[in-house]
């Protein structure tokens, strides 16, 4: 039997190339149909074209609303290669259709212009063309889908070669998909912005990262943002340090079946801490001695260990609290520096006192507490979508912990040294890599976030855990201010001595003094290593094995006791008996846990 002439229909708001691709369809024999404008174009070159009404037999309408959405297109378009649809298409007088060569009206460019009307926007949402790429790749096992004049040439080189291969139909199936499901992406974000606000779905942003990345905004794919703004407006950094410290406090609050708090700067944790009751000295050094009602409130006692830990890192910091916050909590809050709060609830006194912070304009967020994210995360990286599964690894104070590598014969740990590594792991997973963490009382007491080298991390976490436990010794708790100074000068002044940072003489040293009405003597080196002998019992993580034993020698330095570590170096066997000689419990933790 004779070949039936192919018929390829064309609807190209894009009409480049659209000629050359014309004239070689018809080199081939290919009978044209194409809607208003693109049949014009041809037909003005002279060369042989129908307009898709040839077959519809209606005319275009609604203003070019309705040009191609017939089923003498889609039937065509549709049809298999199956006995019962040669019938149906026989019964109708339908031909089939075998090249698909349709591109979009231009949504985005037309939403991107400044002043756009919604009923502008609407009329630029193409539904027919839409329609014929959706068809054409779906059917691709018989038709051929262009979506874009890029593909003209080679389609046309394969074509001079025969008919158009399975494999290129496929390809350019997948591109169709990908073309249409950015256009829907395009509109559905334009009519989030303009329907979905409220901050319900969608929230602009003032900016992203820096001032100068705009637009920026949060949104939800589907269903509503899991977080309510009772006051003020989140900005970019914001949101990450939220959406980062809420599910640290809600594991670790469940792991430990306590409440937790963290202090959140730059998506890390500077402090993270359950609630253990604080003795007068921590309550002193927390700088919360003053706070009625501390001592009832575990949460409030959890919140001041977390800002306790270190103090300079946790100024401006996004809190993040596990339990409804209550009024001593808000009281410790309302006097420090600080960006933001999530937390799943507030008592009316605690929020009213939140609400004033920051002359009204202190970040407040009800955070959901039931919500639960899809197990797939991805984002974006320079124009290259990422996509992992998130990092749902559970943290079990009664599992992670129960391979002890070394000393053998200790098979158990002690509760508060399993409750000290849950903290400190747990913060870990939601600290920037490398990480390592030194926890004791219940709270984070050091942490080294984002350092390439693992040995840096660990050094800067010791280092942290050393000036911790300095502003314990009574000279950094009994110091003398002048009157006026304020919060943050003193943590600032507590940093320098306790870091032994102060300098001999100079502007600096002026600085230094003019805080004090009684200034202070530096420590002596014989001084400091007394006094960090007294810390013990430190638990300490790693986000990843530890390369040397370098590491290990740092802990014992700032009173480690046990460590919780992945395993897989070369340099295994030297870390555990390094460990073993210094007398720190070695516990294998089988989950690594980077995070960026
Ligand atoms: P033309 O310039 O040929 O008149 O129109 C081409 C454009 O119309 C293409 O961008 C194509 O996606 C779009 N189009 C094709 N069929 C329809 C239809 O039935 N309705 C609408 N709104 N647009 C269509």
């Amino acid at each position: 039997a004779e070949e039936q002439q192919k018929i390829a229909i064309l609807s190209v708001f894009d009409k480049t190339g659209l000629l050359d691709l014309a004239k070689g369809l018809i080199k081939h024999n290919v009978r044209l149909l194409a809607s208003g404008g693109t049949a014009r174009m041809i037909r003005e070159s002279n060369f042989p074209v129908e307009d898709v009404s040839a077959i519809t037999k209606a005319p275009e309408m609604l203003g070019g609303r309705v040009k191609t959405l017939h089923p003498a297109v889609h039937g065509g378009i549709l049809a298999r290669n199956l006995e019962s649809d040669e019938k149906d298409l026989a019964e109708q007088g339908i031909s089939k259709v075998d090249y698909v060569v349709c591109n979009l009206y231009p949504f985005r460019d037309t939403v991107a212009k400044i002043g756009v009307t919604i009923e502008e926007a609407v009329e630029e949402i193409d539904i027919g063309g839409v329609t014929l790429l959706r068809a054409a790749a779906k059917n691709h096992a018989r038709v051929t889908t262009l979506s874009s004049p890029n593909q003209y040439h080679d389609f046309l080189k394969e074509l001079e070669q025969g008919d158009i291969s399975e494999k290129t139909r496929k390809l350019y199936a997948l591109e169709a998909f990908e073309q249409t499901a950015d256009y829907d992406d395009a509109i559905s974000r334009f009519f989030r912005a303009k329907y979905a606000g409220d901050g319900l779905q969608h929230l602009s942003l003032r900016y992203g990262a820096n001032p100068h990345q705009k637009p920026a905004a949060a949104f939800m794919r589907n269903g509503h943002l899991p977080f309510k703004v009772l006051c003020g407006a989140p900005g970019y950094i914001n949101l990450l340090d939220v959406l980062n410290s809420w599910p640290l406090v809600k594991e670790l609050s469940r792991a430990l079946e306590y409440p937790a708090a963290a202090s959140f700067k730059h998506v890390s944790p500077a402090g993270a801490a359950i609630g253990v009751p604080l003795t007068e000295i921590e309550r002193k050094v927390y700088m919360v001695d003053d706070i009625e009602g501390l001592e009832n409130s575990p949460l409030a006692q959890a919140y001041a260990r977390a800002r306790g830990a270190d103090r300079m890192s946790s100024f401006g910091d996004v809190i993040a609290l596990s339990h409804k916050v209550d009024l001593p909590t808000a009281k410790i809050i309302s006097r420090e520096v600080s960006d933001g709060i999530v937390a799943p609830g507030y008592s009316p006194e605690a929020l009213e006192i939140l609400r004033k912070k920051k002359g009204g304009k202190y970040l407040v967020l009800q955070m959901d507490p039931d919500y639960e994210p899809p197990s797939e995360e991805t984002r974006q990286v320079y124009g290259v979508s990422l996509l992992q599964q998130r990092n749902d690894a559970q943290i079990s104070p009664s599992d992670t912990f129960a391979t002890i590598i070394s000393p053998k014969e200790n098979s158990k740990l002690p509760g508060t040294a399993v409750r000290d590594l849950t903290v400190a792991t747990i913060a870990l997973k939601y600290t920037q890599s490398n990480s390592v963490c030194y926890a004791l009382n219940g709270q984070v007491i050091g942490l080294g976030a984002g350092q390439q080298s693992r040995i840096h991390c660990t050094r800067l976490a010791g280092d942290k855990a050393d000036n911790w436990w300095m502003r314990f010794h009574e000279r950094a708790i009994n110091l003398k201010w002048k009157k006026g100074v304020k919060r943050p000068e003193k943590s600032n002044a507590i940093d320098l001595l306790c870091s032994g940072s102060v300098p001999k003489s100079g502007v600096e040293r002026e600085d230094f003094e003019k805080n004090f009405e009684e200034v202070p003597s530096v420590f002596t080196e014989e001084e400091r290593e007394a006094w960090l002998s007294k810390l013990s019992e430190v638990a300490v993580s790693s986000d990843a094995f530890f390369p040397f034993i370098d590491n290990v020698f740092r802990t014992a330095r700032s009173g480690a006791k046990y460590i919780a570590a992945p395993t897989g170096s070369q340099n295994d066997q030297a870390v555990f008996s390094t460990a073993e000689k210094l007398g720190i419990t070695f516990v294998e933790q089988h989950i690594r846990l980077f995070h960026h």
